[in-house]
């Protein structure tokens, strides 16, 4: 077989049989299959897309990359999410600890940024000494001490989506279904969760734009996950505008860190409350949302999602006191507001065009070996029907450099779009696939 064939096959339409997908997966993992032809393979199924059967074979071919891990008989049962991909997206940071808190295990697998969209691991690694590339026996034993993890991909585990991931970010080639369904999945597969909640974004700052893209994607995921014995459940969820109010590495981490203290943004708390509601009812800790809703509300407000939160911080090596300081954390140079150059109802505070300003401007890469600066991104202050006064901050911008915020300024403020009327803010939620 030849990696030059398999390509071309993908080019004319032809659908690739188990063995080729293997073989062209496994080689790219050993290095005998370059960078080059991964990435003309990629724009192909971009392009050209998969069956269903393909993406299946894609994403076993992937979690059978390196170690996968079984949880059976270790801990009774593993809960895991994963989102599809946004701007301003740190829900796992705050997630995770208020699942592991009510007593249900999480043991999550992330990703670096994607894209235009931020990533848990480029975020996680604003903490100086925060490890993001554990082995499988320290994953598993880090699971049983303290109930919660958060890695990413590694050498040994899921190393071909690591390797194919970091292509992705820089060739254009995120956008595809059967991609990002065998990424997430060949990453929960080797993980060994129980139970899975996929956050499937929607919108303008998401790859699937629209519900019917988005509902596709949710349903192979979930398809996928039952072939291997998961539960699963997705949910469809807003990406129109960012999430929260940060957008890049750091700034995220301080808002994960203020939500864990109950002072977070309204739509991001509620955001997570849902999905940490969906987490803990896939793994049986209530039977009711309402149930769900409230354990989780609890251990926000008495402290125990902060604490697991900072038990897993330091549990991964991170130096605990920037947690306990956030001040500590990278701070860029040059902090600046954004005014509002008008009065009005804001119709559009644009995800997409923030989260491509927040990459411009260092908080992600646009080459495969750039270093990602994790000071830097934005603040956005108002959400779609908010009324902003002219002069008002729409943004502050956090760069390292004046001539960045010159440079940046007025790319930002396309992203917002405003009327004389007022207008109805946007739904949290599209629906769910279970
Ligand atoms: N998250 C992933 O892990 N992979 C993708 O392709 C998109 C989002």
């Amino acid at each position: 077989m030849r990696a030059v064939d398999i390509i071309c096959k993908k080019r004319d339409r032809q659908e690739l049989s188990a063995e080729e997908i293997d073989f062209f997966i496994q080689g790219f993992v050993r290095g005998d299959i370059p960078d080059y032809q991964v990435s003309a393979w990629a724009m192909a199924v971009l392009l050209n897309g998969m069956t269903d059967k393909e993406t299946t074979f894609l994403t076993l071919s992937m979690a059978h990359s390196g170690a996968t891990i079984d949880l059976a008989g270790l801990v009774p049962f593993v809960v895991d999410k994963h989102s599809t991909g946004g701007v301003g997206d740190k829900t796992s940071l705050v997630v995770e600890p208020i699942v592991a808190a009510c007593g249900l295990p999480v043991g999550k697998m992330s990703g670096r940024g994607l894209g235009f969209s931020g990533g848990t691991i480029d975020k996680m690694e604003s903490i100086p000494g925060f490890r993001t590339n554990l082995t499988k026996e320290e994953f598993i034993d880090q699971l049983r001490s303290a109930g919660v993890v958060l890695t990413g991909q590694s050498n040994d585990l899921a190393p071909a989506d690591g390797k194919l991931y970091a292509l992705r970010d820089v060739t254009g080639t995120v956008p595809s279904i059967p991609l990002i369904a065998s990424s997430i999945m060949s990453k929960k597969i080797a993980a060994g969760a129980h139970g899975i909640v996929l956050d499937v974004k929607v919108g303008l700052g998401a790859f699937m734009g629209t519900v019917d893209e988005a509902e596709k994607l949710a349903a192979l995921m979930v398809r996928i996950g039952k072939l291997s014995n998961r539960k699963v459940v997705a949910l469809l969820t807003d990406m129109n505008q960012p999430l929260g109010k940060a957008v890049g590495n750091a700034l995220e981490v301080k808002e994960a860190i203020d939500t864990l203290h109950g002072k977070g943004p309204q739509d991001f708390v509620e955001h997570c409350l849902v999905v940490a509601s969906h987490m803990l009812l896939l793994g049986n800790k209530a039977s009711t949302q309402d149930q769900a809703r409230s354990k989780a509300l609890e251990v926000l407000s008495n402290g125990s999602a902060w604490q697991k939160f900072h038990q897993l911080v330091k549990a991964q090596g991170g130096d605990v006191r920037v947690i306990d300081h956030p001040e500590l954390l990278p701070n860029a140079a040059y902090v600046q507001e954004i005014e509002s150059p008008d009065s009005g109802y804001l119709t559009q505070v644009h995800a997409r065009i923030l989260g491509e300003a927040a990459v411009k401007i260092g908080a992600g890469r646009a080459k495969k070996a750039d270093a990602i600066d994790h000071a830097v991104g934005l603040v956005v202050h108002k959400k779609v029907g908010d009324f902003v006064k002219r002069g008002e901050a729409l943004v502050t911008l956090h760069v390292q450099k004046e001539e960045q915020y010159n440079q940046i300024r007025d790319e930002i403020l396309t992203a917002f779009q405003m009327t004389n009327k007022p207008c109805e803010p946007l739904p949290l939620f599209y629906g769910v696939i279970e």
